[in-house]
């Protein structure tokens, strides 16, 4: 996985650099990416970075998303204290 035969072009819509990187298509897909009816994913370096750039918005997200949550709970039970 990763390695990708030479000359393959990149799988993303209306791209046609060479590819780099080789990922599955799911993967690619989750980070927003338009790919064309391939099998596999096959990004340019170009695409590869926003790949990198949008999954690591996602993680960013995710994290946001737990910290949110835990300080929701945790202010909850202190004002559950406070009723005490
Ligand atoms: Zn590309």
């Amino acid at each position: 996985m990763g390695k990708i035969e030479k000359g393959e072009k990149c799988s993303v819509e209306g791209c046609n650099n060479t590819a780099v990187r080789s990922l599955s298509k799911n993967t690619v897909a989750k980070a927003g990416l338009k790919l064309r009816d391939t099998r596999r994913a096959y990004l340019c370096q170009e695409h590869y970075k926003e790949f990198k750039k949008q999954t690591k918005a996602d993680r960013k997200l995710e994290s946001m998303r737990w910290s949110t949550f835990g300080g929701k709970s945790s202010s909850y039970v202190s004002k559950g204290a406070g009723y005490e």
